[in-house]
């Protein structure tokens, strides 16, 4: 499995501009290799799947999809101690962009995908055809492209042209069943909810003019208060979920809720983005010369929204922060909208991705959380798949999670990776047997 990630991590698919071909056929090779048939679908150049089946004897119900993305974020290799597309392995992590973003889960999966077929080959059958001993339902390992600039040239691709290939009754893809200690215990948040986003993109009209003769409508100065009014969050808004997670993780500590201070300020700070919509501006264009005013600046704003939220009230709240003297001078375009998503619960797969972790770890405190950014379940969710953040690592008691995404040195132990194998290989034919 381990060799399998290195290899991952040394194929490029850095986002743009993706090159998810390279993972795709890599995965095709080994998954045939297996005695599998692998589908690749490559439906803009470059913008590399792969799906292959394991077959239940349909007893069971429907599918369960193990989704992985295949593309990766951009690394800057003089902010990393190891190349970031080496898959080095040192001080007992493999290093390289994609370790847990998310080409360890996709070593996971295909880990378990390979176990499975080995079974059915050695039992004398053949994986690509039979059902496979022991499996009631199918299960369907898809590897997709596009997802960290949402999913459009990969897995939504699939889902509106090809969505036999995927449908299911149930999904397991990124970001949780990672283990977080706080105060001593260890929590395992799983990802049962997700943000939405909104992006607008705000124009600010004023008149173009010599910098020697100021003008009141400068439309950069307009566009600093329009910015200055975007600065504070709105109010704190617990969903039903994030209200049952921290009641979960205030039970759990053992200074009962006054222990809540034992969270560190990054935790914090997530937790905060969780329980109220967010406003973040992200770039501001104005101006041409040093010496002429510039008569109109664009303005995007980032806002992630949570459930309940809608479209409409998101942007009435904007309206209202901005002012409506304010307002008027602004032209407010919707450039993106991703809703935000609930999944079901409780829910068959989600107890047993949480039972499995206890039994593997006496201390393990699941609980179910909301995902301050969007994934791919955004796209399953128009198949009605319900759809799991679980990825399952267990990490030192101080390794700073969050900040591996994206982050320079990301890294996943390898005591960690042997942690999650047995843990998912045991949620996929525990569901599916
Ligand atoms: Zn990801």
């Amino acid at each position: 499995m381990v060799g399998h990630l290195q290899a991952l991590i040394r194929l490029r698919t850095v986002n743009p501009p993706g090159d998810e071909i390279l993972a795709a056929r890599y995965l095709a090779d080994v998954l045939s290799a297996a005695g599998l048939a692998p589908v690749v679908l490559e439906p803009y150049p470059g913008r590399g799947n792969v799906v292959a089946r394991l077959r239940g004897d349909g007893t069971g119900g429907g599918p369960l999809l193990l989704l992985t993305h295949l593309d990766v974020v951009p690394a800057d290799p003089e902010l990393w101690t190891h190349d970031p597309f080496s898959g080095d392995i040192a001080d007992g992590y493999v290093y390289g962009r994609g370790a847990v973003d998310m080409k360890g889960m996709a070593a996971l999966e295909l880990q378990v995908v390979l176990g499975l077929a080995r079974e059915a080959t050695a039992a004398g059958l053949d994986p690509a055809r039979d059902p496979i001993p022991g499996l009631r339902r199918d299960v369907i390992f898809a590897g997709t492209a596009d997802e960290e600039a949402g999913g459009y040239q990969g897995i939504a691709w699939i889902v509106d042209h090809e969505p036999g290939l995927l449908q299911a009754d149930a999904c397991l893809t990124e970001a949780g069943g990672v283990s977080v200690e706080v105060g001593g215990r260890r929590f395992y948040p799983i990802q049962a909810a997700e943000k939405g986003f909104h992006r607008f993109e705000i124009t600010v009209r004023g008149k173009a003019g010599h910098a020697s003769i100021p003008r009141a409508d400068n439309a950069l100065v307009v566009a600093g208060r329009v910015l200055d009014r975007l600065g504070t969050q709105p109010p704190m808004r617990a969903t039903p979920l994030m209200a049952r997670a921290i009641k979960a993780v205030q039970v759990a500590l053992p200074g009962g809720p006054s222990g809540a201070s034992a969270i560190d300020p990054q935790t914090r700070r997530a937790i905060g983005a969780l329980l109220r919509d967010t406003i973040s501006p992200t770039i501001i264009h104005a101006g041409i010369r040093d010496n002429v005013i510039p008569g109109s600046a664009s303005i995007i704003i980032d806002c992630r929204i949570l459930p309940g939220t809608t479209e409409a009230s998101m942007e009435t709240d904007l309206r209202e922060r901005i002012g409506e003297d304010l307002w008027r001078a602004c032209e407010v375009v919707t450039t993106q909208f991703g809703a935000p998503l609930e999944q079901p619960l409780p829910h068959p797969l989600f107890d047993l991705c949480a039972e499995t972790l206890r039994r593997h770890d006496p201390d393990a405190v699941p609980i179910a959380v909301m995902a301050p950014f969007a994934t791919d379940a955004k796209h399953t969710a128009r198949l009605g798949i319900p759809t799991y953040g679980f990825s399952p690592l267990r990490l030192e008691p101080d390794e700073p999670f969050l900040e591996r995404f994206h982050g320079d040195d990301e890294r996943v132990g390898l005591d960690a990776l042997r942690f999650g194998l047995p843990v998912l290989d045991e949620v996929v034919r525990r569901y599916c047997g």
